[in-house]
């Protein structure tokens, strides 16, 4: 008489085979021990492999992102002049300059003054666009206020107004 079937099994048990439950009119889980227990394990088991999915994705993500960041650090080392026309755009953007200067018209002004620094005149340094009015006074980030100098040149500079360039574009 104290025993009921049990939801999960479909067998016939002893009550005492039943977890208490207060909640219950007979006072009983309506699943026996075994199949409790069985639902248990199967939970942890479901929440292992969650886990696991979620490492090995994360993990993917994480090889994914020092990837390419390997083979951003990777272009800026090969391409470090096209990498000084990035930053001057970034910081232009970021002043809200006018202008958006391109890598082919800085290598084209690099051509037009023979591919060397306007003030030292090196021709063999890493020509960088500097501003002839510097960003930070206001001036654009336009062909016309640009003037390829070298690193130590552009940073001597700094945020000084002078126009190296033979043909004075800027006028004033
Ligand atoms: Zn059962
Ligand atoms: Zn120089």
């Amino acid at each position: 008489m104290s025993s009921k079937t049990c939801r999960g099994c479909d067998k016939d048990k002893d009550l005492s085979e039943f977890y208490r439950h207060l909640q219950m009119s007979d006072g009983r889980l309506n699943y026996c021990k075994d199949c409790k227990k069985a639902e248990m394990k199967n939970n942890r088991s479901l929440k292992r492999e969650r886990y696991a999915e979620y490492e090995r994705r994360r993990n993917q993500t994480e090889k994914r992102k020092a990837h390419l960041y390997a083979n951003l650090k990777r272009w800026r080392r090969e391409n470090p002049q096209k990498m000084a026309v990035q930053l001057a755009r970034r910081r232009a953007r970021k002043l809200d300059a006018e202008g958006d200067l391109t890598v082919e018209e800085f290598e084209a002004l690099c051509e037009k003054y023979g591919n060397a620094c306007l003030r030292c005149g090196d021709r063999d340094a890493l020509l960088t666009p500097d501003h002839v009015v510097p960003l930070s006074l206001g001036g654009s980030n336009l062909t016309e206020n640009i003037q390829p100098l070298c690193l130590s040149c552009n940073s001597w500079k700094n945020v000084k107004v002078i126009d190296y360039r033979p043909d004075a574009v800027l006028s004033g």
